[in-house]
């Protein structure tokens, strides 16, 4: 079929939407129409050409929509079928999904290269995650696309995808919050404030938000944080307010230096999650002493989140009101502005832009 796509054709250039070639569904794979797809950090990041990806690709990874056809042999899905896609493809065969670890299943890629259904005039398109969503269709494997049955708009379903899984998972999974812990969050973006929501339902008695937006430690006040700071100076400071530092840091950013600051606030025998995505080639520095009292750096991907399971359980928690998306999305935009919408993601006022199909 013909369907529309937004198409960055080299890093740094504005999209172009042109319509695109789709194959139908293969055994084993749905054809989902998108409703909505949220613009996050990591397309920035891929746009602007510092992760592994091939121009020309179709970005979007963050996405919610409803199923159109399925290929033979699908079980688990029908035509009519709202969902959220998944960018793990949980294979259920490689070592980490055999442990029930589908978060770090090793068919996980940020490139899909010169496979897959979508093509302009012959050429492949590459696709961002395995999803490539700024497009109207999309064709994925039926793992990729999990039933989220919600009454919750798609331009907030569709962060479940990847923003709320991730830094709410990062909260409640990865770091295990305990109730009455202290807790940093470094970067209020969509990532850092679904981190503070986690946060906050895990019973933290402490949440400092940290960024160095007004208007972003506005909003993480707005769902759960306890205090607000600026990054300056910023370990220094809470390392005085919590009497040795916090029980547990999550950085949200992608940087080095908020990283490093994430590890050097954290108390003794705390923990310091990283989230954010650096680019590829970046090392993080720490005095290796450090770890001799006993203090744990490790990194969150997707909120070690099992997407069939957990998905369902975050839309119930947005629908009982306990998980607040909508303090989350601060601007919907049809899919035809892309490029204003990554315009304002660039300028980072925003916490998150979703578009509308
Ligand atoms: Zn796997
Ligand atoms: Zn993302």
């Amino acid at each position: 079929m013909k369907t529309q796509a937004a198409i960055a054709h080299a890093s740094n250039r504005p999209f172009v939407i042109e319509e695109v070639d789709l194959n139908d569904p293969k055994d084993g794979e749905v054809r989902v129409k998108i409703s909505a797809c949220g613009i996050c950090r990591s397309d920035l990041s891929a746009l602007e050409g510092k992760e592994t990806v091939e121009f020309p690709v179709v970005l979007g990874h963050e996405a919610a929509g409803t199923i159109e056809a399925v290929g033979n042999g699908v079980s688990t899905l029908k035509e009519g079928d709202t969902v959220v896609l998944s960018w793990t493809p949980a294979c259920g065969t490689c070592p980490a999904c055999i442990r029930g670890q589908v978060h770090l299943c090793a068919g996980i890629n940020m490139t899909t290269g010169s496979q897959g259904p979508l093509s302009l005039g012959g050429v492949t398109l590459d696709r961002f995650m395995g999803l490539g969503a700024f497009c109207e269709h999309v064709v994925v494997p039926q793992k990729m696309a999990v039933h989220v049955q919600s009454s919750l708009l798609p331009e907030h379903t569709c962060l479940i995808g990847c923003g709320v899984t991730t830094g709410f998972g990062a909260a409640v999974n990865t770091a295990g919050i305990r109730w009455g812990e202290t807790v940093a969050v470094l970067g209020c973006g969509g990532v850092g404030l679904a981190a503070i929501q986690g946060a906050r339902i895990a019973g933290a008695s402490r949440i400092f938000a940290v960024d160095p937006i007004a208007e972003r430690r506005n909003v993480a006040r707005q769902v759960g944080a306890t205090e607000t700071l600026a990054p300056e100076d910023v370990p220094k400071q809470i390392i005085q307010m919590t009497a040795g530092g916090v029980d547990c840091a999550i950085e949200c950013v992608g940087s080095i230096a908020t990283m490093q600051d994430a590890f050097h606030m954290i108390r003794d025998g705390g923990r310091a999650i990283v989230v954010g995505l650096p680019a590829f080639t970046e090392k993080l520095d720490i005095p290796a002493i450090m770890l001799l009292r006993e203090k744990k750096l490790t990194g969150s991907i997707y909120g070690s989140s099992s997407p069939h399971i957990d998905f369902n359980k975050i839309a119930a928690l947005g629908e009982s009101g306990t998980l607040d998306f909508s303090a989350l999305v601060d601007k919907t935009r049809h899919f035809s502005e892309i490029n204003e919408g990554f315009a304002e993601m660039r300028e980072g006022k925003l916490t998150r832009v979703v578009l509308t199909f």
